[in-house]
């Protein structure tokens, strides 16, 4: 994938969207929607997308990323009361040579614990679905 194709209505995170596959939700809007990222890097790692397709940040429009920021932060705030991180990483990869591996523009929050590692990007380890729920429980009860 290079950054410039066509959007691919069968990715991960469109199907999501449309209520097609599963997600553990945070929070969700008009113009947006934030959930659990399954293979977490660290406990509360968010996902932030915006409703309108575009697979990464050049063809993203500026209302539509300015909603997604604003998001990022709401869900950014509610991790930080809920989970107290001692840092949080927001994230953002375009193309595949950057590392993106889902073609939906998201931004991640990486929530960092003092003398915890982190785990690699796309790791592949599926968290326990049970875990994500209480965790999302408690950021969205933080929102
Ligand atoms: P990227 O590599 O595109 O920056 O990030 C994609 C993220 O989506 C990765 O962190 C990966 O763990 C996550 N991810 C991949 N498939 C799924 C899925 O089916 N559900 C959820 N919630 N996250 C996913």
């Amino acid at each position: 994938m290079t950054l410039r194709a066509e959007y691919d209505e069968d990715n991960i995170f469109a199907k999501i969207l449309r209520a097609e596959m599963p997600a553990v939700k945070l929070y969700e809007d008009e113009h947006t929607l934030a959930f659990m990222d399954v293979f977490p890097q660290s406990p509360g790692h968010s996902l932030i997308i915006p409703k309108k397709p575009a697979r990464n940040i050049l063809e993203a429009d500026a209302h539509s990323l300015c909603h997604t920021m604003a998001t990022t932060k709401k869900v950014a705030m509610a991790i930080e009361k809920a989970l107290s991180p001692d840092g949080l990483i927001v994230t953002q990869l375009n193309g595949a040579p950057a590392g993106q591996t889902v073609f939906h523009l998201h931004f991640h929050i990486i929530p960092r614990y003092l003398g915890k590692v982190i785990l690699n990007h796309a790791n592949g380890r599926m968290a326990d679905i049970a875990e994500l729920e209480d965790i999302s429980a408690q950021i969205r009860s933080a929102l």
